[in-house]
């Protein structure tokens, strides 16, 4: 039984299962699950790595892992947005429609496309056909993975949700509240911030607009726990842990 969960549902809303390329890792299920239960999380969303060796077997590989435990993941595809147009949308529909993918995973860092050219709406439009909120990667890659440059393709894209994945860190968090604030669509998932960042992001964006992740299963206990253990209401810590991460990926996108 975990130490901290104090009754709380806990969606983990970026963690990765796969192997590598660029770092050597590897994450299985059962890796996943472990840290999933050693912290208390009831679900958690599965990306991709940025850098791997076959993206399609990839995606395969976190539609088995849903497959096998729908109550415990959903998936999320993940595609280099230099693929040909036409490549990345048959991609991005087999994995809606198909494999029944619920968010597209973007990771300036490790692939350095500039979403304010529009050379890259193609990606955004698709994943709004698809119904699939799109999580980007922001803080370290930067210039790239800044994240006040999504403010343009939110603006673009109103009814589309983007999310900031891990705030931009603590060097760009400020970034976030900057993007947030002017467009409605935007969400922030927390992971990396220090606790006093979160309450800075709290006097000017809604807990119904954050959630947490946390990456990777050595961080799991620490992202989740650290909000919990923070002195908000409860039903602001139920927003943040649970309900902007249900809604989102459990919710918006049914694919069907
Ligand atoms: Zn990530």
């Amino acid at each position: 039984m975990p130490r901290v969960k104090d009754g709380f549902r806990l969606y983990d809303t970026h963690v990765h299962l796969g192997r590598a390329r660029h770092s050597g890792r590897t994450q299985d299920v059962d890796l996943l699950l472990r840290s999933m239960d050693r912290a208390g999380v009831d679900r958690s969303l599965l990306l991709p790595f940025p850098v791997v060796d076959d993206y399609r077997a990839g995606h395969d590989r976190i539609a088995a892992a849903v497959k096998a435990h729908p109550d415990r993941f959903a998936g999320a595809a993940c595609l280099y947005p230099f693929l040909p147009e036409q490549e990345f949308r048959e991609e991005l529909k087999r994995c809606a429609e198909e494999l029944g993918m619920r968010a597209l995973k973007l990771q300036p860092q490790y692939q350095p496309l500039n979403p304010v050219s529009g050379r890259h709406d193609f990606l955004f439009a698709a994943a709004l056909e698809r119904r699939l909120p799109v999580i980007v990667h922001t803080g370290s890659g930067a210039p790239f993975a800044l994240p006040s440059l999504y403010i343009v393709p939110a603006r673009k894209f109103p009814d589309l949700p983007i999310i900031l994945g891990h705030a931009g860190g603590s060097y760009y968090y400020l970034e976030t509240i900057v993007a947030a604030s002017l467009c409605p669509n935007i969400f922030i998932e927390l992971s990396s911030l220090m606790p006093h960042h979160i309450l800075e992001i709290l006097g000017h964006v809604p807990p119904e607009r954050l959630m947490v992740g946390s990456d990777l299963p050595e961080s799991v206990e620490t992202e989740m726990h650290k909000v919990v253990l923070m002195d908000l209401a409860r039903e602001v810590k139920e927003a943040i842990l649970w309900e902007t991460g249900q809604r989102l990926f459990d919710t918006w996108a049914p694919n069907q």
